[in-house]
């Protein structure tokens, strides 16, 4: 559901967090709280890719690791943990990206978890600038993979075409770089 009755309940916002810069953070507390709801959202997208020929379902570090692994047992997949910097042993690193909270060294991905060809899913809570989404498509192709799609629960639209003088960067100029 798109901006829906439960939205607040799925992700309510919060103000200057964590830190003033921030005008909003969302925080997807409330649908961790709410079985119903969660149950609801891994079903949409356990049906979204049911039956498109998913390899490996990846999520992102931190949030991305409650929502992928109930996503990737009812499709019957592996887990794959995107993780940041020295966290796991054998890795590689995808190169430092931009966030909506600034700079990051780079996220990681342990060595042959990804096989040449897998079609991957890549989850995460939230898309902002998209910064975070891109460095995890750069460590799937990187590995020989293919990602099939990004897939996230909250959207923050603001990032998508921002004007040029809101300063905010742009996640469609992003994504077609
Ligand atoms: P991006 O890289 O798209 O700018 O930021 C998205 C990443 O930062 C995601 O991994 C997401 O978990 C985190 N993030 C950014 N803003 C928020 C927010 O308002 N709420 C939550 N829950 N995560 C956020």
């Amino acid at each position: 559901e798109q901006d829906g009755p439960e939205a607040k309940e799925i992700a309510n916002y919060l103000p200057y967090f964590p830190f003033k810069g921030i005008p909003r953070f969302y925080d997807i507390g409330g649908f961790l709280a709410n079985p119903e709801i969660f149950q609801k959202i891994v079903d949409i997208f356990s049906t979204r890719y049911g039956d498109i020929g998913i390899d490996a379902v990846a999520g992102l570090d931190a949030r991305g690791f409650i929502l992928g692994p109930p996503i990737a047992l009812a499709l019957k997949k592996p887990f794959i943990m995107m993780r940041k910097e020295g966290k796991m042993p054998n890795t590689i690193k995808s190169s430092e990206y931009d966030t909506e909270y600034g700079k990051r060294s780079g996220l990681t991905v342990q060595k042959d978890r990804i096989k040449e060809g897998d079609r991957v899913l890549i989850i995460d809570d939230l898309v902002a600038t998209g910064g975070t989404l891109s460095s995890a498509i750069q460590l799937v192709k990187a590995c020989g993979g293919t990602v099939v799609e990004c897939a996230c629960v909250v959207e923050l639209k603001m990032f998508i075409d921002p004007p040029a003088e809101s300063g905010l960067p742009s996640r469609t100029k992003l994504f077609n770089d």
